[in-house]
């Protein structure tokens, strides 16, 4: 009995394992790469953004059974982006019918967005597909295309989103990164201000203690920044602009301390979540060094975004809410001042 459960399981997983058999695996041009995702979260908190079929599929690398996904037949126009960092993946002109109970394209979106490795599992050779930003699983690549291309990429409906083409047309997606230089208190109300920021959050990030609280990142020892999170609009404020205000109001050449501030806690760092924010951080490094903007080298640190996590509420507006505070009176109005006189054209009011 035990047996022929297993072939029975066997041949349940065969039949939701994309339906293809070794004679259709890819072999050619595999380009495999190990980088690491940029975008690494705890189950737990994957868990919190997705439902659980998507962190089944993603995540558990799971496969959804055939013809259930909500985009196995869709015709619309517009962009299918990772479900589980919203990364463009692939458009409706590279989809294509398969009839293979799965959402099939013949191409992705140029930029090595999607990462190729053998999969072996099941009893089958395989090339399973990850999204390269977060390591989500999408589903299988096959040599068995009926286009030009001969690939078929089939993907989980639940490792997708879809964004229709109209609203794709208006729509200027918003950034995000991640800043840290010194108390966050201060960065935090310099960016409020500025034209073209949709969000700042103050909190925690750049160290390995999962959660910290402000008494533990204030110890030093968590590893973590006080930092910020800004999501801008880049139409309106670009990264080298945003980066031009961040340089002129922390001191960038001071290696963990902002004045009074001691502690690697209040390092100036800068958590970039794509290879454009690296690449843009790292030039405007460079021109400002070049430029010798400041009488020592910046010790700014540019690395890898891994974790956010929002400080406690009572540090969230800080300064907008305690203004009479000393330490906002002596340390952050000053700040301020600055921010007004440099860069009021680029305040929202
Ligand atoms: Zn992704």
């Amino acid at each position: 009995m035990k047996a022929t459960l297993l072939t029975l399981f066997s041949f349940v997983l065969f039949l939701y394992s994309c339906g293809q058999n070794s004679s259709h695996s890819s072999t050619s041009e595999k380009t495999f790469n190990t980088a690491e995702p940029s975008l690494q979260l705890s189950p737990a908190e994957w868990k919190s953004r997705l439902t659980p079929t998507q962190y089944f599929v993603l995540r558990e690398k799971g496969t959804e059974k055939p013809f259930s996904g909500e985009f196995v037949f869709t015709k619309e126009k517009g962009t299918y982006k990772c479900g589980a960092c919203g990364e463009p993946l692939f458009t409706h002109e590279m989809k294509f019918e398969s009839h293979c109970g799965w959402p099939s394209f013949d191409k992705e979106i140029a930029g090595r967005k999607i990462i190729q490795t053998e999969d072996n599992s099941n009893g089958m050779k395989r090339v399973e597909i990850t999204c390269a930003k977060c390591g989500g699983h999408l589903g299988h690549i096959f040599d068995d295309g009926p286009t030009e291309t001969g690939k078929r990429y089939c993907v989980n409906s639940a490792s997708l989103s879809f964004e229709p083409l109209e609203k794709s047309k208006d729509k200027v997606s918003s950034q995000t990164i991640t800043l840290a230089g010194g108390c966050f208190w201060c960065i935090e109300a310099i960016f409020e201000e500025l034209k073209g920021v949709e969000k700042v959050v103050s909190g925690y990030s750049g160290g390995a203690t999962l959660n910290p609280t402000y008494a533990e990142v204030c110890s030093g020892n968590t590893g973590h920044a006080e930092s910020v999170q800004i999501t801008y609009n880049p139409k309106i404020l670009s990264l080298e602009q945003l980066l031009e205000v961040f340089f002129s109001l922390h001191d960038p050449t001071s290696l963990n301390r902002q004045g009074a501030d001691v502690g690697t806690q209040y390092r100036s760092a800068i958590f970039y979540q794509n290879e454009e924010q690296k690449k843009t951080a790292e030039k405007v490094i460079a021109i400002l060094n070049a430029n010798k903007a400041f009488e020592r080298p910046i010790v700014t640190e540019v690395t890898a975004y891994s974790h956010f996590y929002s400080a406690e509420n009572y540090h969230q507006e800080y300064y907008a809410l305690n203004k009479e505070q000393p330490y906002c009176k002596v340390v952050i109005k000053p700040k301020m001042d600055k921010l007004h006189k440099l860069f009021a054209e680029k305040l929202k009011k």
